[in-house]
């Protein structure tokens, strides 16, 4: 049989560990012979061995059994020694059925007679064609890992970094109290610096965070027969003979919504984990279909399955059970799925084998898309007057509620609060701290309605200066909230206010 596949590539690098120039010779020419395009090198002795696996680096080795002074064995491990995947082939006189199955424990790949000229070509075309698949696939392997390290190392700085943002806060505003509050031109000076740094710390948080959102890829619509071809010729290379590939598909114009590469490597995660899980061989279904108005994606084995204490810690990060894994693999998987709205199920039998399914919604037309993403943005835009005492929780508060899609107008004070009114013109809304100094916040609700302010106000109520709705216009439309203040509940407050409003 020719050897087309080899003799198209480049140059293969052949070693010879035989005593006999004339065995290896004879080797070379049946290689020649079946179109193998090779260099040939032949050493005899373990120095010469190392020596050639360093500078002639081969892509495969033939060696005989026993030679004087050396042996095959001892080549084996000086081979293996220096790397798993160089094939190597024993061809011997004469070898025993029980050398034979030895060798191949020892990590050898293949044993064959000498003189038995048919299989050798044979041999050694399948051992090099094998040694490529591995080391496609391991290539395969650690480019998924060090994705996934990446992936983590991005979620880890955007945690980071929006805590980081929170932590810096006080320093944006305590320093401009401190200089308020005293005359000492030393103190000023060092508020400046404290404020500086706070500037440039909260600068730097910024822009981790949209760094890390900028690596963000977008969304877009594709058709799961794309995204399963692509998956089927990445898992090429890492497919093992013994596992068989089944995909089916119930539409071929099924798709979903989302980030198509993140998809990708979600799908490829699952794979190699199915095909991880079956060392033995056995079948790997991918298969899609649209159930009760969602897309179905199963990626299921027939491999080893999972017991109930691996399976509760499935999704916990760095959590694995192979001697090289991430445990990154099915946090990212989870990630991903989520972030498109969707969920992960997952069914595992030990023994048995196991079915991983990702549920995603149907994608939606383009037009019910624009109304949920206006649902998703609570604010447009109302412009909210905020009246805090502590600089810090106001500049919280007013952060959090920007966050939301609101503007808002800062107020230390009930009399900055006029002020800021008689300025900027009625607020859609005013949120007041029942702590507030000089001005109460009775005094300064009442004084508002009086002189025209008919919009809605939510009352944050300190514990120590309790707030007396008595003392307010029964007619301006009130929400007390307790203190300490739950953002959510603040949010539903300040959105049903300006939904009440807008109703009048
Ligand atoms: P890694 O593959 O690096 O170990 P993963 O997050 O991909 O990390 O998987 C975590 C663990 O979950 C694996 O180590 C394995 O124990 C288990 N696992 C995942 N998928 C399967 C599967 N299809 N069959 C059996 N066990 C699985
Ligand atoms: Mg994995």
């Amino acid at each position: 049989m020719p050897l087309r596949a080899i003799s198209q590539d480049a140059k293969v690098r052949v070693l010879f560990v035989e005593d006999s120039a004339e065995d290896a010779e004879l080797i070379q020419f049946q290689l020649e012979d079946a179109h193998l395009n090779a260099d040939f090198l032949r050493v005899e002795d373990a120095a010469g061995l190392r020596q050639a696996l360093q500078a002639f680096r081969p892509d495969i080795v033939l060696s005989d059994l026993s030679m004087p002074g050396f042996s095959g064995h001892e080549a084996l491990a000086i081979v293996r020694e220096h790397s798993h995947v160089i094939p190597f082939i024993f061809v011997s006189g004469t070898i025993g059925e029980d050398v034979a199955v030895a060798a191949l424990r020892e990590g050898a790949s293949d044993y064959i007679l000498k003189h038995s000229s048919a299989r050798l070509p044979v041999a050694v075309e399948r051992a090099l064609r094998e040694a490529k698949i591995e080391a496609e696939r391991q290539r395969v392997e650690q480019e998924l890992m060090r994705s996934q390290r990446l992936e983590s190392l991005s979620l880890l700085a955007a945690g980071l970094s929006h805590d980081l943002r929170n932590i810096l806060q006080p320093l944006l505003i305590v320093p401009d109290l401190i200089a308020q509050r005293s005359d000492d031109p030393r103190l000023h000076q060092l508020a400046s610096v404290v404020a500086e740094c706070g500037r440039r710390g909260h600068e730097m948080a910024e822009s981790m965070l949209s760094f890390v959102r900028g690596s963000r890829r977008a969304s877009e619509h594709f058709r799961l027969a794309d995204l399963f071809h692509a998956v089927q010729l990445l898992l090429k290379g890492s497919m093992p003979r013994q596992v068989q590939l089944q995909v089916s598909l119930s539409d071929p114009e099924l798709g979903v919504e989302g980030n198509y590469t993140e998809m990708q490597q979600c799908l490829l995660n699952l794979s190699l984990n199915a095909i991880q899980a079956m060392p033995d061989g056995g079948r790997l279904e991918l298969s899609a279909d649209a159930v009760d108005g969602q897309v179905r994606l199963r990626v299921a084995d027939t491999g080893n399955g999972m017991d109930p204490q691996i399976l509760a810690q499935l999704f916990t990060p760095f959590f694995t059970t192979k001697a090289n894994g991430t445990g990154l693999g099915l946090v990212s998987c989870r990630r991903i799925v989520e972030g498109m709205g969707g969920r992960i199920e997952v069914a595992s039998t030990p023994g048995q084998g196991t079915c991983f399914e990702l549920w995603l919604p149907l994608p939606v037309e383009e037009e019910e898309a624009e109304v949920q993403r206006q649902a998703a943005a609570v604010g447009h835009g109302e412009r909210l007057l905020l009246v805090f005492r502590e600089g810090a929780r106001l500049s919280l508060v007013g952060n959090a509620l920007t966050s939301q899609g609101y503007r808002t107008e800062l107020a230390a004070d009930g009399a900055a609060a006029l002020r800021a009114w008689a300025e900027a013109g009625a607020p859609d809304a005013v949120v007041v701290d029942s702590g507030i100094s000089l001005f109460p916040a009775e005094a300064l609700l009442s004084t508002m309605h009086e002189s025209g302010y008919a919009g809605p106000a939510i009352v944050i109520e300190d514990p120590e200066s309790p707030f007396d709705p008595a003392l307010v216009p029964a007619s301006l439309p009130l929400q007390r909230l307790p203190r300490p203040l739950d953002m959510h509940r603040l949010f539903e407050a300040v959105a049903a206010a300006l939904a009440g409003r807008r109703a009048d």
